[in-house]
């Protein structure tokens, strides 16, 4: 038996996904070894092949990014998002009352003519088999991903916070000693607490976990003086849309 062939393909993003895979380095000839890239969007022409497995980054935007992602679907027999665009619409999917504005104050002569659809998550136009949060994907949480996906299995995930990741790398905490409005006792674990580790607040990308408790952050945020608007604005750059 062959390899199993598996593709790579971006709807609306900024191919942030797809340039971490990329970027694996020497894991990228580890990927080669156990499947047939037939697609990787950015770094090679398409074999042409239908793949067994397709990752997805990006959310659907278009006409053309539901058609085909629809035709997409039916090729293969697991598809996956990777990327928070894919999983909840991302960033991009922010403030829908704002957006013409938005449009029009990056646009001013064209933005009002723009034809865009609101952006979706793949899951709200096809099946998604599994989803892979991150803005970016994180490449080990990846890497950890396709070795259960590769053998047909729904992969194990982190079922704790940000914070037990910035715990257990002993960073000093952001939100009880610098009072940053870190997201990270809410936010589903995966990255390795990317940010804090860096000095910087967790935004959550990764999305909430299943035991978050959103009210007792938003406390603590009020506490530290944030207003209601400041609140507001920092649960919907990711969180707000769920995963
Ligand atoms: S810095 Fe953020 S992620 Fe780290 S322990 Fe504090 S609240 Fe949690
Ligand atoms: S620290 Fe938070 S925002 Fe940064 S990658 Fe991790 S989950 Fe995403």
């Amino acid at each position: 038996m062959g390899k199993p062939k598996a593709g790579f393909y971006s709807l609306t993003s900024c191919s942030g996904d797809i340039l971490e895979i990329t970027n694996l380095g020497e894991d990228i000839l580890k990927l080669f070894d156990l499947v047939e890239v037939v697609h990787l969007n950015v770094a090679m022409p398409s074999t042409g092949k239908d793949p067994d497995i397709a990752f997805v980054e990006g959310a659907v935007t278009s006409m053309e990014d539901e058609e085909f992602l629809k035709a997409l679907r039916k090729k293969v027999k697991q598809l996956v998002g990777i990327g928070t665009c894919a999983c909840t619409g991302g960033v991009i999917a922010r403030g829908p009352e704002d957006r013409r504005n938005w449009l029009t104050d990056v646009y001013p002569e064209s933005g009002a003519g723009f034809d865009i659809t609101f952006p979706r998550p793949l899951k709200d136009i096809v099946t998604v088999d599994f989803s892979i949060p991150g803005c970016p994907i994180e490449k080990k949480y990846l890497l950890h991903c396709l070795g259960y996906l590769l053998k047909g299995v729904l992969p194990e995930v982190p079922a704790y916070s940000v914070c037990m990741e910035c715990k257990m790398k002993g960073n000093e905490c952001l939100l009880r000693y610098r009072s940053s409005a870190c997201l990270g006792p809410v936010t589903k674990a995966g990255c390795g607490a990317r940010q804090p580790s860096l000095g910087r607040p967790c935004d959550g990308c990764f999305g909430f976990y299943d035991d978050a408790n959103k009210e007792s952050l938003i406390e603590i945020f009020r506490e530290m003086g944030l207003s209601e608007d400041e609140i507001k604005k920092r649960f919907d750059l990711f969180l707000e849309r769920g995963l």
